[in-house]
């Protein structure tokens, strides 16, 4: 545990209020959840639904992820065999990668990537490989052949992110056929981090690997109601996965937390079988947020990446003779104390960031009065 640090997120949220910057840095809204979700969780609480829940999640909850994955994606999920509740998507993911990973089996991760892969592919004795997304007209993308490459007799695992932290981007329909070819040539497991599946802007398709009953049948798909509902605090997330896979991973989460708060799983069953449409409204909630962000950001010097998915916004200062000579962790800081706007830089993202790229990452799930005022400290600080 010696070589792991401060997550980037604590240390620039604490930058952030020493300096009393905007925190556009770690990602969370700063606005309140709809009421009716909060009024459920205190409900199911006040009805003394306090005790612990089954270790595989409530059956209520359960039964509204079914109903949601088979809205969604039209795919039929076994409310018992193969969906379970975790702390949040950070627990998911940690289970999945230790239910799976033996020691010195390799696992495939593409980065930029969130941080949390390496670390837990390590403590499960694993090998991360990192293949490096190909930035190409502003995009960051997938060089499939490059996966190829990197695949050894080793691999046990690739994990994948769409709509992608931290760079914005998601998977085309091309991209999943790329996946499922090569997870079912390599057999591979597929961890799909989808936990922005409903921020899709533009019209496009969130490509689920749910949608693929081959892929489907080797991934273990990550979802989280922090990011889904706008409450990040609860950490409430949950894997879907083959009845074979979900038993592994119910063995190392019944060791872990074993389960996780009961009135918020029922809060939010109870707010989903209410409000059925709750997920419906998040492109159209989130893609104004960006286009208002994007748009302030054009007066600034900074150059912006595509966002197509996600509440992160990348921009580019290579160009800026100011501050072209700076480090991204250096730009981030300065923006952080001296412009008053909370950043993180890319190169968190990486276990060797590439030395020629000088981008940082904004985070515009906030009021519109705090992207206003953010964006008019950019304006004039910059
Ligand atoms: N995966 C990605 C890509 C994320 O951005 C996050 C949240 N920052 C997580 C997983 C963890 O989600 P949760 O807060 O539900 O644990
Ligand atoms: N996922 C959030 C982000 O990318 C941070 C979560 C955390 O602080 N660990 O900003």
């Amino acid at each position: 545990m010696k070589q792991l640090t401060t997550t980037i997120f604590t240390t620039m949220s604490a930058l952030a209020n020493q300096s009393n910057a905007i925190n556009l840095g770690q990602g969370f809204p700063d606005f309140a959840a709809d009421p009716t979700l909060l009024q459920a969780a205190f409900d199911a609480m006040t009805q003394d639904h306090n005790q612990y829940a089954p270790m595989m999640g409530t059956l209520a909850l359960r039964t509204e992820i079914a109903n949601l994955v088979k809205k969604h994606y039209g795919c039929d999920v076994h409310v018992d065999k193969e969906i379970t509740v975790t702390a949040g998507a950070s627990e998911a993911l940690f289970c999945a990668i230790l239910a799976i990973v033996q020691p010195a089996d390799e696992v495939i991760i593409l980065e930029p990537a969130y941080d949390l892969y390496r670390p837990a592919i390590v403590n499960g004795g694993g090998v991360p490989v990192a293949v490096n997304l190909s930035l190409e007209y502003d995009k960051f993308i997938v060089d499939w052949d490059k996966v190829k490459t990197a695949i050894t007799s080793r691999t046990r695992a690739i994990i994948v992110n769409t709509p992608n932290n931290p760079t914005g981007n998601i998977f085309t329909e091309r991209d999943v056929i790329e996946l499922e070819q090569i997870a079912e040539q390599h057999n591979l497991w597929v961890i799909s981090d989808e936990v922005y599946e409903h921020m899709v802007f533009d019209g496009a398709l969130h490509q689920s690997a749910l949608r693929r009953p081959a892929l489907a049948a080797r991934t273990i798909h990550v979802a989280s109601f922090g990011k889904t509902l706008h409450v990040t605090g609860w950490k409430i997330g949950y894997v879907i996965a083959p009845e074979k896979l979900t038993n592994a991973i119910r063995a190392v989460h019944q060791f872990n937390t074993f389960t996780v708060a009961t009135p918020l799983q029922l809060g939010i069953a109870s707010y989903l079988n209410t409000q059925p449409n709750a997920t419906d409204e998040l492109p159209g909630f989130y893609q104004a947020k960006r286009d208002k962000f994007k748009q302030g950001l054009q007066n600034t010097p900074l150059t912006t990446l595509p966002t197509e998915g996600t509440y992160f916004q990348l921009v580019d200062y290579s160009h800026i003779s100011t501050y072209a000579h700076m480090s991204d962790t250096e730009f981030a800081t300065h923006l952080t104390t001296q412009i008053g706007v909370a950043a993180i830089p890319l190169s968190s993202f990486y276990g060797t960031p590439p030395s020629h790229q000088k981008i940082v990452r904004f985070c515009f799930a906030k009021k519109d009065g705090t992207l206003e005022q953010a964006l008019s400290r950019l304006q004039e600080g910059l």
